[in-house]
């Protein structure tokens, strides 16, 4: 193995990630942020498995509102993820010790001021209440001008776009900060995680495989990441992000540590002969914006009716939620993204139709069946 690699220390309250502090193993709440009860029973069963941080999605005001009474009498620390609403930075802040901004949605809200003063003041915010900051770059949802510059090279956006945000916040000295550069394929993340850090050796790194999916694929893929990173010093926190129900998301905990500890001990999974061939389906952890509980059961479901396509080369991505649904599914050969009372299927980034919960494997199937005959 390489030695380690020394980043800067960086600091989430009573916590310390980068430079020789241990690698830190965090996760999100899977939940309705405005579902307080459901939410802090995210916070309870990630606690419980030893969670160091637990993250929590907030896009409006209301959710504030229930960010505030859900984490009454918790004492882990945790970070909220302002999705696509950056400007909820200044009344998140208080309750929490990290905020994390996706450069990707930062275009969204007003839109007369540049990145550079948005990130600014998402800066000058954690400054004053004392957060750290996450620049969560994820190749799902790239800043418009990136996906046009590299419309082809998805890990070369991701880095120019995380090395370009350090930039901005190392020009107003603000240094509590780190970056996390996330794809569902493996190997990208591998391959933009190693430049970043070549290029920024420095900068402490949440590593993350998104929408890795269900058990057991989704803990391969992301084993597989991190066994390529772990070794060579890069990394500095981390999460595994499964799709399980709400009840199992101590999994997400528990796989993390199995993982750093398999590594640490010299235990490397080889990867089983043509993991990578045939049938892959990606599903999105679920966090505060799904819109319906039975994404979780359907995601199951699309993964035993597809497996006569088990042998193609195909992609079936499965989302729950309308914001990030639709365009992290445009690169599957078929996606389907949930709502509230009905799921959308896609095939490719054409629209299929619309399909209660019940109906959509059968619609889905069809739609298959023309693909691998
Ligand atoms: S697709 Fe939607 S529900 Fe799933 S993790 Fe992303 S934002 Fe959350």
């Amino acid at each position: 193995m390489d030695s380690p690699r020394q980043t800067n220390q960086i600091r989430i309250g009573s916590l310390t990630i980068g430079g020789d502090a241990p690698m830190m193993v965090q996760s999100m709440a899977a939940t309705r942020t405005q579902d307080i009860a459901a939410t802090r029973r995210q916070l309870e069963i990630l606690t419980a498995a030893g969670a160091d941080l637990v993250r929590i999605a907030v896009d409006s005001v209301d959710d504030v509102k229930a960010l505030a009474k859900v984490v009454e009498g918790f004492t882990v620390p945790l970070s909220v993820d302002l999705q696509e609403n950056y400007r909820l930075a200044e009344k998140v802040a208080p309750f929490v010790q990290k905020l994390r901004y996706n450069p990707g949605h930062l275009h969204h809200h007003e839109r007369n001021k540049t990145i550079e003063d948005k990130v600014r003041w998402i800066a000058e915010i954690a400054q004053e209440q004392d957060c750290a900051l996450r620049i969560g770059c994820n190749a799902g949802s790239l800043a418009p001008d990136y996906k046009q510059r590299f419309p082809n090279d998805r890990a070369t956006a991701l880095v120019a776009q995380a090395t370009d945000h350090c930039a901005i916040l190392d020009k107003i000295d603000f240094t509590n900060y780190c970056v996390s550069i996330k794809d569902s394929d493996p190997h990208l993340v591998v391959e933009a995680n190693q430049r970043f850090a070549a290029e920024r050796p420095e900068v402490p790194i949440h590593l993350g495989v998104t929408e890795a999916g269900m058990p057991p694929d989704g803990v391969i893929k992301t084993r597989i990441a991190f066994e390529q990173l772990i070794p060579h010093g890069i990394g500095d926190t981390l999460r595994v992000s499964l799709t399980v129900p709400f009840d199992d998301k101590g999994q997400e905990i528990v796989v993390g540590r199995q993982i750093l500890a398999d590594i640490e001990a010299g235990r490397f999974r080889s990867v089983p002969k043509g993991f990578f061939e045939g049938l892959n389906i990606i599903a999105c952890p679920s966090c505060s914006r799904v819109e319906n509980e039975r994404f979780i059961d359907l995601a199951q479901e699309v993964k035993e009716a597809t497996k006569i396509a088990a042998e193609h080369d195909l992609t079936i991505a499965i989302m729950g939620c309308r914001v990030n649904g639709p365009g992290e599914t445009d690169d599957a050969d078929l996606g389907l993204w949930c709502g509230p009372k009905s799921v959308n299927l896609k095939r490719g980034k054409e629209t299929v139709g619309t399909y209660t919960y019940d109906k959509v494997i059968d619609a889905l199937m069809i739609e298959l069946k023309s693909l691998i005959c």
